[in-house]
């Protein structure tokens, strides 16, 4: 380009627009479920381009940009891929990558389009997993591990700690002094750090981690003399190690008895989105992504049944949803939303009970915002929940056992989630009136707090809030003595 046309008047004002367009759309970049970093966007010709810097970060390297030739250095782990503006090519190590849009270098700053971030090819290279929303400007990125989730089941003096891996992996069980049990993986990747106070009286806590040339778990116990046994499972493969209170005879766990009916429901759906975030996140596809993985999770435990008052994108009445688990014979019912304020501060996770009265004027104002889709049905929300106050008031046991499923799987979101806990409280839900069973309404965080909607739409987080909500579960059925 002619630098004098640099000078001319015309030129600054057509680079300081496309500045103030750069600033005004920023994607989010969530990896493994936390939030880290806001990326410039660029779009041209149908595509959308990320700050190459950004990203790089994101991923934990490193993006070196040199205006002269043009080169932009994008270094991970070791190794280094190298892009030049305007070239939809790339090369690192002696391959060549071919881009699905060319490099773009803005306002000085080098733009990748997002169909490559989310590309086999770059996913194998970076290893990762990337998905790019556009509705809500969302990068998620997941590390690709062959070691982990990790899931956790408690019974009466033993605790089963599964540890899922993929195959070909190898594993060392250990005693690690007196108070813990650790597994080594040597070459073992893991998708994301975890750690999570257990605290059911065998299990203190675990930990997994990366360290450089293996993963490890470390299992703490609760109390000294635990002992423990480890086993390989198979399909999916994973090893478990199950660990027994002293004195408790080392045995498989105990096959359940009656299995139990669990109702999962996901708030709205169809033409009620429920609340909407500040990127665009629709409280009722967040809902659903999190019902499919607890009804994963719960089955995968083996002693639940569960059953979704919806599983795809679908309007259904609230008073259909506590039909469906009365009809079931249901013996829990979970209840599954997102909350809006507008205070953007406003963040954290509460659980819900049905009562007659609110715990406070927020929860008052929350059980309207949520009972609003009764409008949807032709249904006035004053003269329905009123109706249902006397037919609630009958199911007294239904009540009772309510609130202390409510502190449980609070208490367990507390363990599981990094989010902030805003405590169990009551009010008039409608779908939670209907329902015979013990009922809970879990709002899972803010929509309309920048973080806490970036984690919703996470798969990582979604997954964490799963195994939270299926532990509380288990810790309930646990207390009235169904496992
Ligand atoms: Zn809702």
């Amino acid at each position: 380009m002619n630098m004098k046309r640099f000078l001319l008047p015309a030129a600054f004002l057509v680079l300081s627009a496309a500045a103030a367009r750069l600033a005004a759309e920023e994607a989010a970049v969530v990896v493994s479920g936390k939030p880290v970093a806001s990326a410039a966007v660029y779009r041209a010709g149908g595509e959308a381009y990320l700050d190459a810097r950004s990203v790089g970060r994101a991923l934990g390297g490193q993006v070196y940009w040199y205006p002269v030739s043009g080169r932009v250095r994008l270094s991970l782990r070791g190794r280094a891929m190298q892009f030049v503006a305007d070239s939809a090519r790339a090369e690192s190590g002696g391959e060549s990558f071919v881009l699905p849009a060319p490099v773009k270098v803005r306002a000085s700053r080098a733009f990748l389009p997002v169909s490559f971030l989310v590309s086999k090819p770059f996913g194998r290279w970076s290893g990762t997993d990337a998905q790019w929303d556009d509705r809500t400007g969302t990068l998620e990125i997941d590390r690709r591990g062959d070691v982990g989730p990790v899931h956790v089941f408690s019974y009466d003096g033993h605790t089963r700690v599964v540890l899922e891996l993929a195959p070909g992996v190898a594993y060392r069980a250990a005693p690690r002094g007196a108070g813990a049990v650790e597994a080594t993986l040597p070459l073992g990747t893991i998708e994301s750090a975890d750690r999570a106070e257990v605290d059911d009286g065998v299990v203190a806590s675990y930990q997994l981690k990366q360290e450089t040339r293996q993963a490890r778990l470390i299992i703490q116990f609760a109390a000294k003399g635990a002992h423990w046994r480890a086993a390989e499972l198979s399909d999916p493969r994973g090893l478990a190690i199950d660990v027994y209170a002293p004195g408790v005879p080392e045995l498989p766990p105990p096959s359940p008895q009656k299995r139990r009916v669990v109702v999962v429901d996901a708030g709205h759906g169809g033409q009620d989105p429920g609340a909407t975030g500040r990127r665009g996140t629709r409280e009722k596809d967040v809902n659903l992504a999190v019902a499919l993985e607890l009804s994963r999770v719960l089955r995968r435990r083996g002693d639940f049944e569960v059953v979704l008052t919806r599983d795809q994108d679908a309007f259904v009445p609230l008073s259909d949803r506590s039909d469906k688990a009365n009809a079931l014979n249901a013996d829990l019912f979970v209840s599954l939303h997102c909350n809006a304020a507008s205070s953007a501060r406003k963040s954290g996770f509460e659980v819900y009970s049905v009562s007659e009265t609110a715990s406070d004027p927020e929860a008052e104002r929350l059980a309207q915002a949520e009972n609003a889709a009764l409008k949807l049905e032709g249904k006035d929300p004053q003269d329905e929940t009123a109706k249902l106050i006397l037919l609630a008031m009958t199911k007294t046991e239904m009540l009772n056992e309510s609130a202390p499923f409510a502190v449980l799987v609070e208490r367990a979101l507390d363990r599981y989630t990094d989010l902030e806990n805003r405590g169990a409280k009551q009010a008039a839900f409608y779908v939670l009136r209907g329902t015979h069973a013990p009922a809970i309404l879990v709002e899972m965080g803010f929509v309309s707090h920048r973080d806490d909607e970036a984690k919703l739409n996470s798969r990582a987080f979604r997954r964490r809030m799963a195994e939270g909500i299926a532990a509380g579960v288990a810790d309930y059925a646990r207390s009235k003595g169904w496992l």
